[in-house]
C-alpha cells in the first residue's frame, strides 16, 4: 500500500454550509478543498468543453454525468497539492461517485471520515437564496448571515458578488429533490462503514468549524 492520506468527504444538502466550511478546514489542516461545483463554473466561465457539456445540467439542477465528473477528480486528485489527501465538497453525490471515490482512495488508506452538516429545509433555503458567491475566487457569503465589508464586493480579492443562477427558486427546488433522491443514501453508505459524523450546522461558522475540527483530526 501506498502512504496513508486523509479523505475527508462533507455530505449536506445544497447550502448546509460545505463550501464555506471547506474553506476553513483547508486553511486549518493545509489539505485542499476539491469542489466539483467551483470546477464545473470555472469550466462554464472559460466555455472549455466540459463546461459546455456541463452547462445544461447546472441550469437545471441536474447532477452531471458520473463518467465525466469522475474523470474530473482522478485528474485533480493527481495535482501535486492533493499529496496529503483532500477536504471533498459536493462529491461523491450518488452511490456510483462514491463507489469510485472509494477505488480512487484505496491505495491511500481510504476515506478518512465523513462529516455530515445538518440544517433544516427552511434555513437551508434560507441560505441558498441570500447566498452570493465571488465571480473570481468563489469565496461565499450571505446577504445576512455573512455579509462582506462592502456591499457586493469580495473581502478576498474585490471580486465582483453575484447569485447564482442556479440558486433562484426553481432551480434550487430541482437540487433539494436531486439529494433526496440521489445523494442522500450516501449517509447509509458511510454510516454502514463507521465513517459517519453527524455535526450540529444551525450553529454560527465558527462554532460548526470547531466541531468538523474535533471529527477530522480525531
Ligand atoms: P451546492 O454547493 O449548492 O450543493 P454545487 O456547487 O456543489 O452546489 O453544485 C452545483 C451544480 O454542479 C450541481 O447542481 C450539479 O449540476 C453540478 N455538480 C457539482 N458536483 C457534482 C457531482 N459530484 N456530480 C454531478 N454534478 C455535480
Ligand atoms: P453548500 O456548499 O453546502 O451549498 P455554502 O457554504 O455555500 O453551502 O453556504 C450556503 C450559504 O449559507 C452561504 O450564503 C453561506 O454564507 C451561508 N452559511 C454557511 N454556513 C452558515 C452558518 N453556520 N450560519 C449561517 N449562514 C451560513
Amino acid at each position: 500500500m501506498s502512504e496513508k492520506r486523509t479523505y475527508v468527504v462533507l455530505l449536506g444538502v445544497p447550502g448546509a454550509g460545505k463550501g464555506t466550511q471547506a474553506k476553513l478546514l483547508e486553511q486549518s489542516t493545509g489539505l485542499p478543498q476539491i469542489s466539483t461545483g467551483d470546477i464545473f463554473r470555472y469550466n462554464l466561465k472559460n466555455q472549455t468543453e466540459l463546461g459546455k457539456l456541463a452547462k445544461s445540467y447546472m441550469d437545471r439542477g441536474d447532477l452531471v454525468p458520473d463518467d465525466v465528473t469522475i474523470r474530473m477528480v482522478e485528474d485533480r486528485l493527481q495535482q501535486p497539492d492533493c499529496s496529503c489527501g483532500a477536504i471533498m465538497d459536493g462529491f461523491p453525490r450518488n452511490l456510483i461517485q462514491a463507489a469510485a471515490f472509494d477505488q480512487m482512495t484505496a491505495p491511500y488508506g481510504g476515506v478518512h471520515v465523513t462529516p455530515l452538516i445538518q440544517v433544516d429545509d427552511d434555513e437551508t433555503i434560507r441560505r441558498i437564496t441570500g447566498r452570493r458567491s465571488c465571480r473570481t475566487c468563489g469565496a461565499v457569503y450571505h446577504v445576512l448571515y455573512n455579509p462582506p465589508k462592502v456591499e457586493g464586493v469580495c473581502d478576498v480579492d474585490g471580486g465582483e458578488l453575484y447569485q447564482r443562477d442556479d440558486d433562484k427558486e426553481d432551480t434550487v427546488r430541482n437540487r433539494l429533490f436531486v439529494y433526496y433522491k440521489q445523494t442522500s443514501p450516501l449517509i447509509g453508505y458511510y454510516f454502514a462503514k463507521g465513517l459517519l459524523r453527524e455535526i450540529d450546522g444551525a450553529q454560527s461558522i465558527e462554532d460548526v468549524h470547531s466541531a468538523l475540527m474535533a471529527v477530522v483530526t480525531s
